[in-house]
């Protein structure tokens, strides 16, 4: 398995990261040693490169690409682009520095090479289109620090014509979608009764319509897929039915109706084969959190988003984590904002290190 080795011919070395950090005894420059992997390139993992493009820091970032198609609001300078515009865009920015190097896998294993004080990262073997040549073998990389970027999966509703209008009458995320609610007939699927979150998730409409139906949906167990029993309390319906959202319960969603020539939804259907109308459709029934690179690294969690300091560093040193995967606000430009706070403070880390060997060897 070979390892990967960091780009030749960045913009400079001329500087005392390089000449301190990246240096082996006999004075070439380290080649396979990265200062840092980035695992996911969303928002916040090419947030973190293109800062470190510009810091001159060897990079490594792995990204498995996952093609969405929707619509961006709320991200300065973007709104309503679509989502694979700005990504091609980032990624176009971040590979124009040198230092910076992209692989397009699926990481499988992070772990940490105590010894030499580095990560070793290992991606997953893939046979594209059946064959087992060189570019679907397993590839490893080396890096001081890490920067755990892999965002999270929202559950969507097992409901007919869901693809359909996805992102187009359908969405998730109030905050960046809820604007398309204005003044219309919304429905809802909600099922997260924990920390009255069905509840909590509709009130957030009201600032848009009062027209809100909530469907409650009983969550199922991810290990197993079975109902989890708890219901709505009497205190929860009582809330529900004073701010005039109409609560229904033990009747799901089965189906979306809509005008395939205008795109737009026109209703929804229930088990009961009830029809109701609604001009958009939210829904907010859990995620999945991608913690699994995390955990092998024994970093702490926090009701399962990763634990992290005001620098984003998880409770592994070297560490980091940004985007969704450590905060239950999914934005885009606050994704963004944390991968950039990453790259600052582990570049503000290597330079002290840096100093750190200057000053002692100027007092010898
Ligand atoms: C349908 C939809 C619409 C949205 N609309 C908006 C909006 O309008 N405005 C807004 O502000 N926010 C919106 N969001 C939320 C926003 O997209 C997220 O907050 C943002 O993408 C989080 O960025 P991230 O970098 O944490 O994760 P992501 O953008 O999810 O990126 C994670 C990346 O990591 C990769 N990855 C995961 N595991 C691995 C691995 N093991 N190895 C290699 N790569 C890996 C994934 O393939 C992915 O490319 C929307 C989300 C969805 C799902």
């Amino acid at each position: 398995m070979d390892t990967i080795k960091i780009n030749p011919g960045k913009e400079g070395d001329s500087n005392i990261i390089d000449d301190k950090l990246n240096k082996a005894d006999n004075g070439n420059t380290i080649d396979d040693v990265f200062d840092v992997a980035i695992i996911g390139g969303g928002y916040s993992g090419l947030s973190a490169a293109l800062l470190l493009g510009r810091y001159l820091r060897p990079t490594i970032i792995f990204d498995v690409m996952q093609s969405r198609k929707s619509i961006i609001h709320g991200y300065l300078g973007f709104e309503k682009t679509p989502r694979e515009d700005v990504i091609q865009k980032a990624w176009k920015d971040v590979l124009q520095y040198h230092s910076v190097k992209r692989i397009e896998k699926k990481v499988e294993k992070v772990e940490k090479d105590y010894d030499n004080n580095f990560f070793l990262i290992t991606t997953a073997t893939t046979k594209e289109n059946g064959k087992d040549d060189d570019m679907s073998k397993s590839r490893k990389a080396r890096a001081k620090y890490l920067i755990i970027a892999t965002g999270v999966e929202h559950v969507k509703p097992d409901i007919q014509n869901f693809e359909e209008f996805y992102g187009n009458g359908v969405w998730h995320c109030p905050h960046c979608d809820g604007f398309e609610a204005t003044n219309k007939k919304l429905a809802i699927i909600a099922s997260d009764n924990k920390n009255n979150e069905a509840i909590k998730y509709a009130k957030t409409f009201l600032g848009w319509t009062k027209d809100v139906k909530l469907f409650f949906q009983r969550p199922l167990n991810q290990n197993n897929g079975d109902e989890i029993s708890y219901a709505l309390t009497e205190e929860q319906r009582n809330e529900a039915m004073a701010l005039g959202i109409d609560l229904i319960e033990n009747d799901e969603l089965v189906k979306i109706i809509g005008n395939s020539n205008t795109n737009a939804i026109e209703g929804v259907v229930s088990k009961s084969n009830k029809r109701y109308e609604a001009d958009v459709l939210f829904y907010h029934l859990g995620q999945i959190i991608h913690n699994e690179l995390a955990n092998q690294l024994g970093c702490e969690f926090d009701e399962g988003y990763l634990k992290v300091d005001e620098k984003q560093q998880t409770t592994v040193p070297n560490v980091f984590a940004v985007g969704d995967i450590d905060t239950d606000r999914h934005y885009a430009i606050l994704a963004a904002a944390s991968g950039a706070l990453a790259a600052i403070h582990i570049y503000e880390g290597l330079l002290k290190d840096a100093i750190k060997i200057t000053k002692v060897e100027s007092n010898t």
